[in-house]
């Protein structure tokens, strides 16, 4: 905070205008402008390192919902889940731009938590595996 080392600055040259003659009064004012000058620099530090951090957090936000666009090949958000059953068409509708390479992978929606999730062919056991994020169990059609 740029400002708030300029005000101790200015605090600090109106002191000295006061020209004082008591030595320990003048010592404690100047004690005091030291602390609030260390102060404002520390504060000016912290807001700096802040400002890189928020910064750094909106990169890894931005990234991650790429990396979420691609992983589920849809527009899917968080404030979605309300409109489950228009996604669900979406998914029906968009078997043919499934992402994976990997076939090794089904694509279900949970019936429970609602969360679209991909299971390895190899946990799917009779056409039915557990829900890795709720653990509820989800039969599977067979679609190839
Ligand atoms: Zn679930």
């Amino acid at each position: 905070m740029y400002d708030m080392r300029l005000r101790v600055s200015y605090v600090k040259g109106l002191v000295e205008g006061l020209e004082i003659q008591d030595d320990k009064l003048k010592k404690v004012l100047s004690e005091i402008i030291d602390v609030l000058d260390e102060m404002a620099e520390a504060v000016d530090d912290l807001n700096m390192a802040i400002d890189e951090t928020q910064e750094y957090v909106e990169c890894i936000d931005e990234d991650l919902g790429e990396l979420e666009d691609d992983f589920y090949d849809t527009d899917y958000e968080d404030d979605d889940y309300d409109e489950f059953d228009d996604y669900e068409d979406d998914y029906y509708d968009s078997d043919d731009e499934y992402d994976f390479d990997d076939e090794d992978f089904l694509e279900a929606d949970c019936p429970k938590c609602h969360e679209t999730v991909y299971i390895d062919r190899d946990f799917v056991v009779d056409g039915k595996a557990e829900c890795p994020n709720c653990k509820t169990e989800i039969e599977f059609e067979e679609r190839e």
